[in-house]
């Protein structure tokens, strides 16, 4: 049987393009001739029952916007098995018998329980640290590359006017695909990954002196989250080369903005996907973009999957930052 009254929600961490993909789902789910509801602050609004039903006009104007217009939160509460019963139970009590869920791997784990409730529940993936094993791409992604870019662009201006080493943070989580893509668009010297070990004389104190034996003055050390101590390194970089170093550690502005046309395409055709397939009468599904392709899986498998990190790009990386 298909799901005919389904509500989304938006949990975990936000992400630019949450708001494309929540309009996605509602207009989505509105053209199928279901009713949709509209949960805030994740699986707390579900506990809670701060739900309210969707119309077109809902979603207007928010796709441009940066956050989630739903709101988001971490719910320990959700977090138990009681919890869990009490969701569902608000979900019989209001008819709703499919939940969109747009987070990471932590709000999967809860789609996956609450469809075992019984309330069959897809999970689309947003994130900014794409690192979420099943899909190729998460949304908030392309929008927090391109921010966290034109940010080391801009520190790149002074710190080539005082023949600096910038030590650069990003964000990712135990994730580096943000620290690999931001260090190559940004010419760094090194890029440091929680996926590749480094040794810091050779990768990064050999590096910046035979760059700087061809004439080089300033430089970029761009670190990823999830290998951190971005301070200590800077210190000791100075104290290693010589040359005046500086941390900047990027942090939550790498969260918000208007999301890039990339994050709101993807979300769009997420969004999409997710209401297709519990219109097919399917639930505990993830979905996810594998190459330019829209694809789900069973959330358990998705789950059980490794994460890969693109080492070739990873040595790319390091042949052209000299
Ligand atoms: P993300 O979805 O970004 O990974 P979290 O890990 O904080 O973020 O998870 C978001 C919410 O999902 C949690 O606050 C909790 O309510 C729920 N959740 C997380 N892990 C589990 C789990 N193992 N079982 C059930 N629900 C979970």
């Amino acid at each position: 049987m298909s799901t005919k009254c389904i509500a989304v929600l938006t949990s975990g961490g936000d992400a630019p393009g949450m708001n494309a993909a929540v309009r996605a789902v509602v207009r989505s789910a509105l053209s199928f001739g279901m009713r949709v509801y509209g949960v805030k602050r994740g699986y707390n609004g579900l506990l809670h029952g701060d739900i309210e039903e969707m119309n077109m006009r809902s979603v207007s104007d928010i796709m441009q916007h940066g956050g989630t217009a739903l709101f988001t939160a971490r719910s320990p509460e959700f977090n138990t098995p009681e919890g869990v019963q009490k969701a569902a139970e608000m979900c019989r009590s209001k008819g709703i018998d499919g939940v969109v869920v747009i987070g990471g791997d932590g709000s999967f784990r809860g789609a996956r329980d609450l469809t075992d409730a019984g309330v069959k529940c897809i999970g689309v993936p947003g994130t900014i640290d794409n690192d979420i094993a099943c899909t190729d791409y998460t949304i908030g992604y392309d929008t927090a590359l391109n921010t966290a870019m034109e940010m080391i662009d801009r520190i790149r201006d002074t710190t080539e006017s005082h023949d600096r080493c910038s030590v650069v943070e990003v964000m990712g989580r135990r994730c580096g695909d943000i620290a690999l893509h931001t260090g190559i668009a940004t010419g760094a010297i090194a890029t440091l990954v929680p996926e590749v070990s480094y040794d810091f004389q050779t990768d990064i104190v050999d590096r910046m002196k035979a760059a700087q034996a061809t004439g080089k003055k300033h430089f970029i050390v761009v670190v990823a989250e999830g290998v951190g101590h971005t301070q200590e390194l800077t210190e000791r970089i100075q104290k290693e080369t010589g040359i005046e170093s500086r941390a900047t550690i990027l942090g939550h502005v790498q969260r918000g903005g208007s999301p890039t046309l990339r994050d709101r395409v993807v979300a769009s055709r997420m969004g999409y996907r997710a209401v297709q397939l519990l219109d097919e009468g399917k639930g505990n599904r993830v979905v996810a973009l594998k190459g330019e392709n829209i694809v789900d899986f069973d959330i358990t498998e998705a789950l059980n999957m490794p994460r890969t990190f693109d080492e070739e790009l990873y040595r790319i990386s390091a042949r052209l930052s000299i």
